[in-house]
């Protein structure tokens, strides 16, 4: 693969009312993609993050587990291992949420980035199953070998952040070029990843039009959120660098409007 290549890909999808995640949305359910990129760098090709996988539906099969398949149903046709046909030297984890961890265990071997504060609040033994499933986290989905093959961000560079990423300001310097970005409020350790004029800014809203056209989430939302204030800060700030600096793609990873331009955009060339 061509180095600075990124290809986009949906590896399955729920269904929920649109409305639930913006403002002035359809009551009707929508499809929320679950997206992973491929980010070809000079020496390998990093994952960001891996979707929704056939493990999915095994960590779900029981209760309580089973109330997180019920309330967000998944459909999946495609793994994204069964969609690439690029060799994966790295792949970096947003957060633990089932939709974006779903696919690791079809990945052995492969070194793994991440936030050491999300990795322990997933691994934490002392919340029930339950409290774990409400959270939208299944240990089961975790790979036995994980700690083997672990790289925690915090261990990576402290940067100062170039000046078009204002207002952010820290970040962590990843493979010698990209930028990791911590997007507080939507689940702790949350992280963004920037490969040159690309923010994959993960969960840190669903739909873009929360960002263009300040159409927030649903209040309701706010349960599931780690930290409601926070979570309208990382808004704020996201809203304040589209304004700076249109021209960086914002990506969050279940905006469907986000993958079909994207989709469109490539098809034009
Ligand atoms: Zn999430």
């Amino acid at each position: 693969m061509e180095s600075g290549k990124i290809i986009l890909f949906e590896a399955g999808y729920c269904l929920h009312p649109e409305v639930m995640v913006v403002q002035g949305g359809s009551f009707r359910r929508v499809k929320f993609p679950a997206m992973a990129a491929l980010i070809s760098h000079p020496k390998g090709n990093l994952l960001w993050d891996t979707g929704y996988g056939t493990h999915f539906f095994t960590a779900t099969s029981s209760f309580p587990e089973k109330l997180y398949a019920l309330t967000t149903p998944v459909t999946l046709d495609k793994t994204l291992r069964e969609q690439l046909s690029d060799p994966v030297d790295w792949i970096f984890i947003s957060h633990f949420h089932a939709d974006h961890i779903g696919g690791l265990r079809d990945f052995p071997e492969v070194p793994l980035y991440c936030s050491r504060k999300a990795y322990n609040v997933a691994r934490d033994t002392k919340s029930s199953r339950f409290t774990k499933t409400r959270m939208g986290i299944l240990p089961s989905l975790l790979p036995d070998d994980f700690e083997q093959r672990v790289i925690f961000i915090e261990t990576l560079p402290k940067v100062d952040l170039p000046p078009f990423l204002s207002p952010f300001t820290q970040g962590y310097l990843l493979l010698d070029r990209y930028y990791l970005i911590e997007l507080k409020g939507h689940a702790v350790g949350h992280y963004g990843l920037v490969v040159e004029n690309t923010f994959f800014i993960s969960d840190a809203v669903w739909d873009i039009r929360t960002i263009t056209q300040n159409r927030y989430p649903n209040p309701l939302t706010r349960l599931i959120m780690e930290n409601g204030n926070a979570y309208d800060a990382t808004v704020k700030a996201l809203q304040q660098l589209h304004k700076n600096n249109p021209d960086i793609a914002l990506i969050p990873t279940h905006c469907s409007r986000t993958l079909q331009s994207y989709c469109e955009g490539n098809s034009h060339g």
